[in-house]
């Protein structure tokens, strides 16, 4: 629950472009379902569904790449969108609203677990793998507070994050990941501009921003900032945080395209962009038209955090044995690591025990690899699902 994960927006959604990451999420919210039940909702799971909204007329291709049996309500009229979701500008043509999405808390949900994990015996020992080497068993040289030790095992299983191809290479193994950094923004939404029941929201559309002629020369001046004149990637995204007595709002807009090598100390991230919080206000307030009040008057708290999607060119998870007899791994979940989580590990333990796998389990591990079809098939899908 460190690192990547603790600066997850903790949304999840049922909605993809390919059957098998439906399925896979679809599974992973039945097992959050069946732990919201059995904790009283402990992680206060919500089901507001995703709202994704568009200027486009016209629907059809976007809707013939749904697998069929999603959820989903499509409103096409402009008094439908505004009785349902008057926060959107008058611009929005179509809607489509996915009902199996929403949002969890992502800590209070592996806090229920670590307890779940510790009453059934399990042990942590906190440290940073240096080494592996492979004897008759697996000996891990791990750096912890009281020096190095040498843990031996079995099995291993590396879930390292973006150090996941890091730790794969210790076991000579080489996998197809990048990282890209993505950043976010919370803060007090204190005029009150988005309304506290608003679903997590999603411009589909690419854009430019609304800049006035006199910034508009300056950015084109200057090769640095040249590129916030031009036309930017779909998917700002906004959601209120908190409930609906809270009083903070989510943004983010995964624009960043430029592969980094994993930092450990975020702090060092080049990507990290300083005006990327007036980008994203500028950026939501195309399809939010109040945020327009936080341009001219930018919050005065706010926090601006990001981390790493560590992700395959196809944008799908490597779950499942690596290419070394007892080691697996639980690796690439880019954007969705949250919301997949439970199905990945449950995936995962169940191909370390040798039980019977779900009909996807292959296509999640490096055996896609060898699939052409499927491998060019994918290659070809312009959609990836990110978000
Ligand atoms: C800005 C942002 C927003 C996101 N929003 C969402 C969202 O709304 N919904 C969603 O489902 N997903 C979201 N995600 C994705 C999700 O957060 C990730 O997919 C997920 O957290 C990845 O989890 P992980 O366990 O693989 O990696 P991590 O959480 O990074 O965990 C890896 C762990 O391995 C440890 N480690 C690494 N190397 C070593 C070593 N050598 N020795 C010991 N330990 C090591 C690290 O310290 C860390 O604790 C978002 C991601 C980002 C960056």
């Amino acid at each position: 629950m460190s690192f990547t994960s603790a600066q997850s927006g903790d949304n999840y959604r049922n909605w993809w472009p390919h059957r098998t990451m439906t399925d896979f999420t679809n599974d992973s919210i039945d097992e959050l379902d069946r732990l919201a039940r059995e904790s009283e909702n402990v992680f206060h799971m919500r089901r507001g569904g995703y709202c994704l909204a568009t200027r486009k007329k016209d629907l059809d291709d976007m809707l013939a790449a749904i697998p069929g049996d999603i959820d989903v309500d499509v409103l096409t009229t402009g008094q439908k969108i505004r009785e349902r979701f008057p926060a959107l500008s008058s611009d929005i043509r179509n809607v489509v609203h996915i009902r199996r999405g929403g949002d969890i808390s992502g800590q209070q949900l592996a806090q229920y677990l670590l307890q779940e994990f510790n009453a059934g015996g399990g042990r942590r020992l906190r440290g940073e793998v240096t080494a592996i080497a492979d004897k008759n068993q697996y000996q891990l040289s791990v750096m912890t507070e009281s020096g190095l030790r040498t843990v031996e095992a079995e099995m291993i299983v590396n879930a390292a994050g973006p150090f996941v191809a890091r730790i794969a290479r210790m076991l000579g193994v080489d996998l197809p990941v990048k990282n890209v950094f993505q950043q976010k923004i919370a803060f007090q939404d204190h005029l009150g501009v988005i309304p506290r029941d608003m679903p997590f929201s999603i411009d589909l559309d690419a854009k430019r921003l609304n800049w006035t002629d006199e910034e508009r020369e300056m950015l084109v001046e200057d090769p640095a900032l040249a590129w916030l004149t031009e036309t930017l990637p779909s998917g700002t995204h906004c959601r209120p945080e908190g409930g609906a007595n809270g009083e903070w709002v989510k943004l983010g807009w995964a624009y960043n395209q430029q592969t980094s090598a994993a930092q450990e100390d975020l702090a060092n991230e080049p990507a990290i962009d300083p005006s990327f919080p007036e980008i994203v206000i500028r950026g939501a307030a195309s399809f939010l038209p109040a945020m327009a009040a936080y341009v001219s008057q930018p919050p005065p708290r706010f926090s601006h955090y990001g981390g790493y999607y560590t992700m395959t060119a196809e944008n799908w998870p490597l779950i499942g044995p690596l290419d070394r007899r007892g080691a697996f791994v639980v690796g690439a979940l880019s954007g969705f690591g949250t919301m997949a989580a439970c199905a990945a590990g449950k995936l995962c333990a169940d191909t370390v025990c040798g039980d019977r796998l779900p009909a996807y389990a292959a296509d999640l591990s490096l055996a896609r690899l060898d699939n052409e079809e499927l491998m060019s098939d994918l290659a070809a899908t312009q959609n990836k699902g990110l978000l």
